[in-house]
């Protein structure tokens, strides 16, 4: 493992040698940590990933890439989505009413706790978590068809070839009864207006998503240049609203490891128990990872240890004056 030390100079973003340099020693540092997590098994279709697996995609404004290992693996795109139904939300509902639904604050809590539903607020603490992704989601479904936010969900990851894995999707919805649950619950509070089960499928489909590390760096990219796509010129979200997407994945994105991911990486950033991670990086450039293999809180443990070496590396931690 090469560990990033503070004594190493940065090395700057004009200088694209070195940058690739650090990048495949962010890779590397990132395979090998791999070994000290394992798949998600709670969702039985997860557990058959392979958890040596580990890619890393970087993706700039003027189309110059770095493709690192397993880049091009389809897998589920899992709490990644979350981004996805909260960037519709906002466009086509708007701040104030999404945010009269759901909170803006970290809850400190695993991704899938119900805890401070039931005894802080009644309503779900911010949308990065299963219970405000499950809220959002209630206001989607009247709305949107699924074939609707898919649509959505190719143009913002720069990939048409994005598609429902059936599997996944079947063994999410047999196991799915927590997720059902915290929708019940949400339900009786009356937070909730809907049909629970109609709002908890949807959820699952938009879970089941297949992608790659290539388009969570599309997702990156986009979210990087402020909601348009660098190639096309075509305004997808606007301004404000990639501010606050990035402003709660900062706050909220890798559940109750956000905290430390903010202090150590200090980028906006979203993790998924597919094994995927999105991260929106100055550049501007995108950068996703696929590492299957995760840590006690749902994290992709390879994910976190490359992108520590690179933001370190690279000085891209957003509290970097440089
Ligand atoms: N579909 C998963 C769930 O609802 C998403 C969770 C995750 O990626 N952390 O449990």
């Amino acid at each position: 493992m090469i560990y990033p030390t503070y004594e190493q100079k940065h090395v700057p973003l004009t200088d694209p040698a070195a940058v690739r340099e650090v990048f495949r020693e962010g890779y590397e540092n990132g395979r090998a940590a791999c070994e000290y997590g394992t798949a998600a098994s709670y969702i039985p279709e997860l557990a058959k990933a392979d958890a040596a697996a580990f890619g890393l995609y970087a993706w700039k404004k003027d189309g110059e890439v770095i493709d690192l290992g397993d880049t091009t693996t389809r897998f589920s795109i899992q709490s990644i989505s979350k981004v996805i139904n909260l960037a519709v939300a906002l466009k086509f509902i708007g701040f104030r009413e999404t945010f009269s639904h759901v909170l803006m604050e970290p809850t400190g809590d695993a991704f899938n706790s119900i805890l401070k539903l039931d005894l802080v607020e009644n309503r779900p603490f911010n949308p990065m978590i299963n219970a405000g992704a499950i809220q959002v989601m209630s206001l989607l479904e009247p709305e949107f068809s699924f074939e609707e936010l898919l649509e959505f969900a190719r143009a913002i990851c720069l990939d048409d070839g994005i598609e429902l894995n059936e599997s996944v999707y079947r063994s999410e919805a047999e196991t799915g009864d927590r997720n059902r649950a915290i929708a019940w619950l949400l339900k009786s509070k009356e937070v909730m207006k809907g049909d629970p089960d109609r709002i908890t499928d949807l959820y699952f489909k938009m879970c089941s998503l297949n992608v790659s590390a290539k388009s969570l760096a599309g997702l990156g990219l986009v979210l990087a240049c402020e909601g348009t796509n660098p190639f096309t010129g075509k305004h997808l979200i606007a301004p404000g609203y990639v501010r606050t997407i990035k402003s709660v994945m900062f706050t909220c994105g890798l559940y109750d490891e956000s905290g430390e991911f903010g202090v150590k990486v200090g980028l906006p950033a979203k993790s998924g128990v597919g094994g995927g991670i999105v991260c929106a990086v100055k550049g501007p450039m995108g950068i996703g990872t696929y590492g299957p293999a995760l840590d006690a809180k749902g994290n992709s443990i390879g994910g976190i240890t490359a992108l520590e070496h690179i933001a370190h590396r690279l000085r891209l931690h957003v509290f970097d004056y440089t």
